[in-house]
């Protein structure tokens, strides 16, 4: 294809679900948008596949009560383009040990979770109850704090309105606890602690490491109050959906057009090149959902980048390998606990001191002999997934941080099968088809998920809020003017939520306000400028 050159106010970079909520946001502020995907379609990690004839998979991402309450992809009322979301009779199950004889549930019904508690250790439903009326309290200041760039204002001075500072002062101290001690404080039995912990695994803290109680509260909250939702038919009606709010606001969708290169005059972002020969000339603002590394390295000339930020990016982690197994199966699954089988998601594997054995394995370099992992009944959530009666079926779990070689992902996939067997016994019996999604294969989709990286780098303290992606700002902007973070690289990071993208895309309108803008534009670059002045002790 020959070269095409034309201008636009904005291009995106990318068409993972981040892309596209920028897209839309850009294009209903009545920009020009043109959006820019390698692959053959959109949704990044929000794509879904008939692998098997019948049956639907969802390739990546599956559960999505991040979604469900992120007010950005409730703003862009997706119902309209054709989203519904599709609940299992239950949350998600945890299988107890020693051999999963029973589970521990989360219900729709915070009552009937707490019974539950209670039948394993009394005053355990009670102390959940509890857990879930602070929720009720401080969910909506905490979730604005936690989906706003830095510095947060309004939902820290909402939270200290609503529960006072002595209150504040307590939470704080709660959301740093490693999960296991969060666990210890709040119940007496294995139950509660297991809601806690198998919720903080969906990131790649270590659970006797902070911040791992407050993503397991996170998850587990928010599980309780708006079910862990898949999309009807797949996820990627959630990105067909996005895309076709995105088109509808006047966004211009290009599939099959990967950027090979982003121009910069005079420290501003001018153009994009694509590898199949197309240029955009740009008049305002690119937004990039790619990788950290990626859009430093690979996309920007070397000299555009300050060399401290180059040297920032030496030190930045991807999150811990995934190997991902999906099984189309002939029945329902046959759980050793009856009281799984109407759950739609699962943690399966460990204890809690068992999760801390196996973290140790992937932080030492060992492919676990006994796998924790995160399952999906698809079929059971969502009965658009599979023929009456079957079960689309979906996990994944990690391979040892820096292990990504296929004979690894091979061994570590049967003993994720060998796991299954021991808790469901005559679950290989049920299966017609298997796919496996090796380290490699997930970032030969997606070079986002690096290395096979699920959060487009770890969720670690040390990378998050103002270390996201490296020491900076915690916000969209970056030291190119005009170019905008808005992967999930960028704060608040992974998860299927919007909000990067919508950080993104609000700083970019923000810059180009009538009297405003220019005097944002002036403070954000002087800071980022102080940022990566070139330190001289590195020199
Ligand atoms: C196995 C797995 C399971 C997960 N499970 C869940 C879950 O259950 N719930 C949840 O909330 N989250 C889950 N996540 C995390 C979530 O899916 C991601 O954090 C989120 O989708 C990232 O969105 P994104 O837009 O930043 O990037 P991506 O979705 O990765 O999209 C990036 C897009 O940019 C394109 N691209 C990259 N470089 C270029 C380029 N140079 N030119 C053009 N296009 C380019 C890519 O092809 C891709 O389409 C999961 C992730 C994985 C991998």
């Amino acid at each position: 294809m020959g070269s095409t050159v034309r201008t636009v106010d904005a291009v995106v970079v990318g068409g993972g679900h981040h892309g596209l909520v920028a897209a839309a946001v850009l294009a209903d502020a009545g920009w020009d948008v043109c959006l820019l995907e390698a692959s053959d379609g959109v949704g990044g990690a929000v794509r879904s596949a008939e692998l098997h004839p019948g049956f639907v998979t969802d390739l990546y991402s599956a559960f999505h009560p991040l979604a469900v309450a992120s007010p950005i992809l409730r703003a862009l009322e997706l119902d309209r383009h054709g989203l519904r979301w599709a609940h299992a009779p239950s949350v998600l199950a945890h299988p107890l040990p020693p051999d999963g004889q029973r589970a521990v549930v989360m219900h729709r019904d915070p009552e009937k979770t707490a019974a539950g508690l209670d039948e394993e250790a009394p005053g355990d439903g009670e102390a959940w109850l509890r857990l879930c009326r602070q929720w009720d309290a401080v969910s909506e200041p905490v979730l604005r704090t936690l989906f706003t760039s830095f510095p947060p204002v309004r939902g820290p001075v909402d939270l200290l309105r609503r529960i006072g500072t002595a209150d504040a002062l307590r939470l704080a101290r709660f959301l740093a606890l490693p999960v296991t001690r969060m666990g210890e404080e709040l119940f007496h039995g294995e139950g509660g602690r297991l809601l806690l912990a198998g919720n903080a695994m969906h990131a790649d803290i270590p659970p006797l490491a902070p911040p791992s109680g407050a993503f397991g509260w996170l998850l587990a909250m928010l599980g309780q109050e708006h079910g862990f939702p898949t999309p009807a038919g797949g996820v990627g009606e959630l990105a067909v959906a996005l895309a076709r709010r995105a088109a509808a606001a006047g966004a211009e969708i290009c599939t099959g057009q990967r950027v090979e290169r982003i121009d910069v005059r005079g420290g501003r972002v001018v153009a994009v090149h694509t590898a199949a020969g197309l240029s955009l000339k740009v008049r305002r603002a690119v937004v990039a959902d790619v990788s950290a590394p990626a859009l430093y390295g690979d996309l920007l000339p070397p000299d555009a980048v300050p060399p401290r930020l180059h040297r920032d990016l030496e030190r930045f982690e991807w999150d811990t390998p995934v190997l991902k197994v999906n099984w189309a199966l002939d029945g329902l699954i046959p759980w050793r606990a009856t009281e799984a089988t109407g759950a739609g998601t699962l943690h399966v594997g460990a204890d809690v001191a068992g999760l801390v054995r196996w973290d140790t394995d992937l932080e030492t370099g060992v492919v676990p002999e006994r796998p924790f992992m995160l399952f999906g009944q698809m079929s059971t959530a969502d009965p658009a997934r599979s023929p009456a009666g079957t079960e689309s079926a979906w996990a994944y779990t990690h391979l040892p941080r820096g292990v990504t070689d296929a004979a690894s992902a091979d061994l570590l996939a049967e003993r994720v099968d060998a796991v299954l067997e021991a808790h469901a016994p005559g679950f290989g019996d049920r299966v017609l088809a298997r796919f496996v999604q090796r380290p490699s294969d997930l970032q030969d989709a997606d070079p986002n998920l690096g290395g096979g990286a699920v959060n487009g780098g770890t969720a670690q303290l040390f990378q998050q809020f103002v270390f996201r992606p490296v020491p900076g700002l915690g916000r969209a902007e970056t030291p190119v003017g005009g170019l905008y973070l808005g992967s999930a690289a960028a704060h608040p990071g992974g998860g299927v939520h919007g909000v990067c993208g919508w950080l993104a895309a609000r700083a970019a309108l923000g810059e180009h306000r009538r009297l405003a803008g220019p005097v944002r534009r002036r403070i954000t670059s002087a800071a980022l400028e102080l940022l990566y002045r070139d330190d001289r002790s590195a020199r």
